[in-house]
């Protein structure tokens, strides 16, 4: 199998106490792996350790527990390559105001060792649509163009995977679009690309893949298509009056599982049906029901927490 882009393992971070604030499990032993190639999206509210994650990825904090490689190359025993290997865009857009774009470039290559006949700023920032303002100060340019010189500047040592921490928070509809054009582009360039958001949305039109993380915890992780169908199943208990024997089938269920001797637990599509036709198919095959009780999706309650929180922001 191809090495993983990304692969973490039971990560942890505990943050230690600090004046009267307690100490803070942030990451409670999350594994994944990110394929190479692929748009991963990973999501979840404010304050769920997305940032944790991507900062102990960058050598910015500092795990308590677990391992993380990138590309291959384990951060702890293979931190150079490592680092090489991965281009971070932060959270926070900070830049020192009398540099040139051009400049910002040339001296993150620098920091990066990257030999002056290596360096491709100026092709960098027309990647990014900046070439007509590389000799501009970086205090001169909007919101979207420093976000956009952000990115720039983590591809200056040509790392296969960049990792965007929530690239359009806080941003107005045509830059987020910039943006998501911007961050596909590169993927199409064959970058692999992570990027963190609390938009369900913007996952959903951006990731080929989406992992959901909550309280530290990760609850989910798949191809998007498979997510987002997640969030439409409900599930139907339906309690028989005789022992039951195999599962009926029908193709209105998703899945049918037995969950007792008496007990079946049946997952439909609430766009394609609902817990009527459910139970009228059940009683069509010749079984009694005694008893019924229907929960949504555990995903859904995910979801709807995740939207809600993230029209809050
Ligand atoms: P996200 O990026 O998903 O919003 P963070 O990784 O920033 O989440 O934060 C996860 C949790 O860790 C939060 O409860 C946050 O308050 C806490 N946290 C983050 N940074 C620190 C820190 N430097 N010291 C103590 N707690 C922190
Ligand atoms: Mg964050």
């Amino acid at each position: 199998m191809e090495t993983p882009a990304i692969r973490i393992r039971d990560l942890q971070k505990v943050y230690a106490p600090a004046g009267s604030a307690p100490a803070k499990h942030a990451l409670k032993g999350v594994s994944f792996d990110v394929p190479q190639g692929q748009i991963f999206g990973l999501l979840g509210p404010n304050g769920a350790g997305k940032s944790t994650l991507i900062n102990i990825l960058a050598g910015l904090v500092m795990k308590t527990g677990g391992t993380a490689d990138i590309w291959g190359f384990d951060i702890d025993s293979d931190s150079r390559n490592a680092k090489r290997s991965i281009g971070i865009v932060p959270q926070e857009v900070v830049f020192d105001p009398f540099f040139t774009p051009f400049e910002v470039l040339e001296n993150q290559a620098g920091l990066y060792g990257v030999p002056k006949a290596a360096r491709r700023s100026m092709e960098l920032l027309g990647q990014v649509h900046l070439a007509d303002k590389h000799n501009a100060y970086a205090r001169t340019l909007s919101g979207g163009m420093k976000r956009r010189l952000l990115i720039a500047k983590a591809l200056v040592h040509m790392p296969p995977v960049i990792v965007l921490d929530e690239p359009t928070a806080g941003v107005d509809v045509e830059l987020r679009r910039q943006l998501w054009d911007l961050v596909s582009e590169l993927n199409a360039g064959g970058v692999t690309v992570v990027l963190t958001t609390h938009y369900l949305e913007e996952a959903e039109e951006l990731c080929d893949r989406i992992a959901i993380i909550n309280h530290g915890q990760l609850i989910a992780n798949k191809p998007t298509r498979e997510l987002i169908a997640m969030g439409r199943e409900k599930v139907v208990v339906v309690t028989l009056d005789q022992e039951i024997g195999q599962c009926p089938e029908h193709p209105a269920f998703h899945k049918c599982e037995k969950v007792g001797e008496h007990t079946l637990e049946i997952t439909y599509d609430m766009d394609r049906t609902n817990a009527g036709e459910v139970l009228s198919l059940v009683q069509a095959m010749g079984l009694n029901i005694v008893d019924v009780t229907t929960r949504e999706a555990d995903l859904e309650d995910v979801f709807v927490s995740l939207t809600s929180s993230a029209q809050a922001a």
